[in-house]
């Protein structure tokens, strides 16, 4: 038993909330309070009795200690001891101490105390309400009934028992609440100390990481240089060739992955800089299309590239990030596809003040993700895992930094996708018009050439270039890069040799080094350019830096640097910077723009003109003609199930078909919802068209549709399924009026929001001749529907709640029923005399649909009122015969 105590107690100090620690010490001092009380009563008291009170309180404090320490049971001990003691203890007290003339009442304040310091919620209100009416009882009790108190012997007594309980009760609440504050500066300070580590930690962490890249990149610029020259060997054999190209695949990964970490790692500690700059929109686009052809030939994808040929040239922004994410998405699309297309899609909206929304888009026609997984899809260290992607290397890491720096550049980064289709990741940022002169259509593949082979770029033997840096290593590699151009070389390990050399020898070129002991390639710069009588004040600068960080794109000539390499590098970059500063005099050759067939890049020059929004709804809306027709909103169809096989309603049948097939032949049709792959199929159509789509669904309760619309949506970032809440007609009316918010110009967000809004205003309803088939399908009860049907009545159906449930009832011939109706409604929905009015009818003859047509038309002028025939899936809904009207009331 000991031993339980001993490790309770350990328990006790380790893992327990405030409260409970509270709770168990309000036991032990009401333990000792007890205790000494009960000595107080026996040797200050004449009264035995009044004991009797403390003496249950004891029992009941110990046994509250003892299920909480041996049970664990706290909540029941707190819960035994309010009741007891506000409910008996100080009741009895009270009665048995002369009521208010001892301390006995201000245990009751202990009682309020422990109500609202120990419970919360429920439980409190219901201890402060349990003490206030056990209080309440006891004070009146005591009015009534002044000679049933014990009255004490004294009235010094009295008096110190008053003062007993004064500083009984004051000790009791002071401890706990200093014990509370002290509790509170200890978390207090511990929380502020662990931020304090969490800050150091987080920023020894980037500043390692940065350290870590810098340290990784140089080794992995010799291990890819050192490589190439293998790889360019023709003497070398395929087995040598293959290592080497896999040693060079391996560079690669370790090199984006290290990229990766101190982005993330930068990102985390918000010391990731965006830095806009003006730069031209086709080197952007060709400097990224550059670096992924080899990427696509080696898959043999298609690479469709189509920049809307009107956009600006000069833009304003952080070319270098956009570059980026579109180098991150567009080797996404290549590793994740085997087979088919990936598509760089460039189109811009002008806002105001020059500004453009430029919209980027790579679509790829690979594994798609599954919709469970999008949602996860931006989070860091995320990996998609399954069966196609284990095998394809990758950290999870690429596209939560493209959401971050999206998010810094104030973008938008979201996808859109089908699972076993394909993938359309969309980057939407803001940007500076610079110049607003249109790019044209670009040949990027005659632009890029083909680059299969090596072959040196040019060939220069007469050309002088110092190349200056501390590792003997770095230098062999930028030379062996050279060798095949016939360049001359001067080599200096550091700053004071580099001056020496540039004070004797005139350079053509000099490649920096950036970090050196004693003096760093910026002091070996600037003393260049100043030296004496040096021959190399004007010489081209290149620094060769790991670490771009010190010498962003945008200040490095401040340094005096005339251009910059970031490592590693490739042969390929090395030679055509070398020759961007090389002077035409000392060029012997320059190797001409080879062919370029093996390229599959494909230049889209037609650009589709793609509409913002589209508006869908599905089927069973009942659109007139005309408008459908004037917003292009397209309907998803459901298919309608006969015993003669399966139909796509609109597509394949009309109402008029059906009702000849059911009435001739008394067959048996229902419509049933498109499945989810149908929707996402829809949408994924739809999704080609318009940049965004919203979808108007039936009522989420009738059937499926709206579930399946809502779960195929989930694959895309730019679809948004609306409950409508309605059906048929109601829907009409919802889709007329997004498709005018859309054509308009309002965002799909502000449509969004407005159609739910507006949605409990549109009033729709539907008479039908009989009750049967609504019966049938399972929207009403079979007595119900036998006795409307008994007694010929026409029953009215509304929407409500996203259901569809019977709302009226008309008695007596058909027609004047269906006038009634009209009536009914217009009168008490029709108030705005700029609100068109949409009727839908299944099977009436073209007399009935001319007197209904009159009937409104006393109230709505003509050129509002809009007759159309319904879907067959309304006529299998309610039956033929039935009309219905919808009228939005604001
Ligand atoms: P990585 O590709 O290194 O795993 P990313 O953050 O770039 O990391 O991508 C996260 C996950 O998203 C990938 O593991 C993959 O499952 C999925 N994914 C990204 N792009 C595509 C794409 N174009 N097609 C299919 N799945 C993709």
């Amino acid at each position: 038993m000991l031993d339980k105590l001993k490790r309770n107690y350990k328990k006790y100090k380790q893992d327990l909330s405030l409260r409970e620690i509270l709770i168990r010490r309000i036991m032990v001092v009401g333990i000792v309070i007890s205790i000494i009380s009960l000595l107080q009563i026996v040797f200050a008291t004449s009264t035995i009795i009044t004991a009797i009170p403390m003496l249950a309180l004891l029992i009941v404090l110990l046994l509250g200690l003892y299920i909480t320490f041996f049970y664990g049971k706290v909540e029941t001990a707190a819960v035994l001891i309010g009741l007891v003691s506000s409910g008996i203890v100080f009741p009895v007290v009270f009665v048995l101490n002369d009521g208010i003339h001892s301390g006995a009442a201000i245990y009751f304040v202990l009682g309020m105390f422990y109500a609202i310091g120990m419970f919360h919620g429920k439980k409190m209100v219901f201890f402060i309400s349990y003490n206030i009416l056990c209080d309440y009882a006891v004070y009146i009790y005591a009015v009534k009934n002044p000679d049933k108190l014990l009255s004490l012997n004294s009235e010094s007594e009295a008096y110190f028992d008053s003062f007993f309980a004064v500083i009984l009760v004051g000790v009791l609440i002071g401890s706990i609440t200093k014990y509370q504050i002290r509790e509170f500066d200890k978390a207090r300070l511990v929380a502020v100390q662990q931020k304090e580590e969490a800050i150091d930690i987080s920023s020894s962490k980037t500043s390692f990481f940065a350290n870590m890249s810098h340290e990784i990149r140089t080794p992995i610029n010799t291990i890819v240089g050192l490589n190439e020259m293998i790889l360019r060997d023709p003497t070398v054999s395929d087995d040598a060739k293959e290592n080497a190209t896999n040693i060079q695949n391996a560079s690669h990964m370790l090199l984006s992955l290290v990229n990766d970490i101190l982005d993330l790692s930068k990102i985390d500690s918000a010391m990731m800089d965006i830095m806009p700059v003006a730069y031209r929109t086709e080197q952007m686009f060709l400097d990224v299309i550059s670096m992924m052809t080899y990427q696509f030939k080696i898959k043999n994808l298609d690479f469709m590239i189509d920049i809307d040929s009107k956009l600006p040239s000069g833009l304003f922004g952080d070319d270098n990030r956009i570059k980026q994410i579109l180098v991150n998405l567009l080797t996404n699309a290549a590793k994740y596809t085997e087979k088919g297309t990936v598509t760089l899609t460039v189109r811009y909206d002008s806002v105001n003040n020059g500004f453009i929304k430029l919209v980027i888009s790579v679509s790829d026609t690979g594994i798609g993700i599954k919709k469970a997984n999008i949602k996860t899809l931006f989070d860091s260290f995320t990996r998609v895992e399954s069966g196609e992607t284990r095998s394809i290397e990758g950290t999870g890491l690429g596209l939560s930094i493209c959401k971050q720096l999206a998010d810094l550049m104030n973008g938008e980064l979201t996808v859109d996708s089908i699972y076993g289709k394909g993938s359309t990741f969309t980057l939407t940022l803001e940007q500076k018009v610079i110049d607003s002169a249109p790019i044209q259509n670009i040949n990027f593949k005659a632009k890029l050439g083909n680059k299969a082979e090596y072959g040196p770029l040019f060939k220069a033997p007469e050309a002088h270039i110092l190349v200056v840096d501390d590792n003997e290593m770095n230098r062999s590699v930028i030379i062996k890069l050279l060798c095949e151009t016939g360049v001359q070389f001067d080599e200096a390990m550091n700053g004071r040799q580099a001056l020496n050399l540039t004070a004797e020898y005139k350079y053509d070129l000099i490649l920096m080094d950036y970090l050196m002991p004693d003096m760093n390639g910026a002091e070996t710069t600037r003393e260049i350019r100043r030296q004496a009588d040096g021959l190399c004040n004007n010489a081209p600068i290149i620094v060769v830096t790991a670490d771009l960080s010190y010498i962003s794109e945008n200040n490095f000539d401040d340094f005096g640097f005339t251009d910059f390499i970031e490592k590693p590098f490739t042969g390929a970059l090395l030679e055509e910077k070398v020759l961007k500063y090389l002077s035409s005099n000392v060029l012997e050759y320059i190797k001409p723009s080879e062919s370029e067939e093996d390229l599959k890049i494909y230049n889209i020059t037609n650009h589709k003109i793609k509409k913002k929004i589209a508006i869908t709804a599905d089927c069973l809306a009942d659109i007139p003609k005309e408008f459908k027709e004037k917003y292009d909103i397209k309907l998803m169809y459901l298919f309608i199930n006969t015993e003669n096989g399966r139909y796509a309603d609109i597509k394949e049948i009309d109402a008029d078909s059906l009702s000849t097939y059911i009435v001739n032949k008394h067959i048996e049709a229902r419509a049933v919802a498109a499945s989810v792959e149908e929707y996402e199929e829809f949408f994924n159509e739809r999704i080609h068209e318009a940049d965004y789509v919203i979808h108007i669904g039936l009522a989420s309760h009738i059937g499926d549709s709206y579930n399946n619309a809502l779960e195929a949506s989930k694959g895309f970032g730019h679809v948004t399924v609306i409950d409508s809440k309605q059906l048929s007609v109601g829907i009409g009316l919802l889709a007329i009026k997004a498709a005018e918010l859309a054509r308009s110009g309002v965002p799909a967000d502000e449509i969004v929001e407005n159609i739910i809004n507006i949605r409990d205003d549109v009033h729709s309803a539907f008479i039908m001749p009989h009750c049967r088939i609504f019966y049938e399908r399972g929207y009403t009860n079979k007595l119900v529907a036998l006795l409307i049907d008994a007694l010929r009545l026409h029953p009215v159906i509304k929407p409500v709640d996203s259901n569809i449930k019977i709302r009226g009832i008309y008695g007596g011939r058909l027609h004047p029923s269906r006038k009634k109706f009209i009536n009914t409604m217009l009168k008490k929905y029709y108030n705005d005399s700029n609100s068109i009015v949409l009727v839908t009818q299944g099977g009436v003859s073209y007399r009935g649909q001319r007197e209904i047509f009159e009937e409104i038309n006393k109230i709505v002028d003509e050129d509002k009122i809009f007759i159309q025939k319904c879907s067959v899936t309304n006529a299998c809904f309610s039956g033929f015969g039935t009309i219905g009207i919808a009228i939005i009331s604001k």
